[in-house]
């Protein structure tokens, strides 16, 4: 178990599913459309049950780069954060900025609703095409510069879906973060 703490927060990498997180919210990597898709969003769907689909239909989308917030139904997780991350169109399309604001939008709703725990997939890695070093770093960086200070969030898990994306976040990590 690769964990690090900054000052009374924790950083956690994961390997696993993240439906089977009982976190106080585990993020989907879903579309604009917020009616569920493929990956990670269909996992957390068909795992949540259809309630979530329902309220979903409520919330009327989401743009790339924002966050809402549902219940978890069935899942373990108390809560499912939804944020959209941008489709890789090579880099130049504002693609890092917006990504960086799925994170930090995610966390500052966390916060919001007073939050402890929260996970995150690797948004954006699967069919949307981001490059995973480069949102590997995004990812890491943007929390740990967020989770200091005021915020309710004390541990943040990141959680990676294979064994090769486990290994990529533990050397991203160790070069960001320090070793141990
Ligand atoms: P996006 O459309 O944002 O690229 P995807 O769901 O296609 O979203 O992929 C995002 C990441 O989620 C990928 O790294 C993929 O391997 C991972 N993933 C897929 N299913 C799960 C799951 N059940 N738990 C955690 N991560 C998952």
């Amino acid at each position: 178990m690769w964990i690090r703490s900054l000052g009374d927060r924790l950083i956690r990498l994961h390997q696993g599913d993240i439906t089977k997180l009982a976190v106080d919210a585990i993020v989907n990597a879903a579309n604009s459309s917020l009616l569920g898709g493929g990956g990670v969003d269909g996992a957390i769907h068909r795992a949540a049950g259809p309630e979530l689909l329902e309220e979903c239909r409520t919330l009327k989308g989401c743009p790339t780069g924002q966050a809402k917030i549902t219940k978890g139904y069935r899942l373990p997780a108390a809560h499912v954060i939804h944020t959209v991350g941008p489709i890789w169109q090579g880099g130049s399309a504002g693609e890092a900025e917006l990504l960086r604001s799925c994170y930090v939008n995610s966390l500052s709703l966390a916060d919001a609703h007073g939050l402890k725990s929260i996970a995150f997939p690797a948004i954006s890695t699967g069919v949307y095409g981001y490059p995973k070093e480069e949102a590997a770093t995004i990812a890491i960086s943007t929390v740990a510069e967020h989770l200091p200070g005021k915020s309710s969030v004390k541990e943040v898990v990141f959680v990676l879906y294979s064994e090769a994306d486990y290994r990529l976040y533990e050397r991203k990590a160790a070069q960001l973060l320090g070793r141990e």
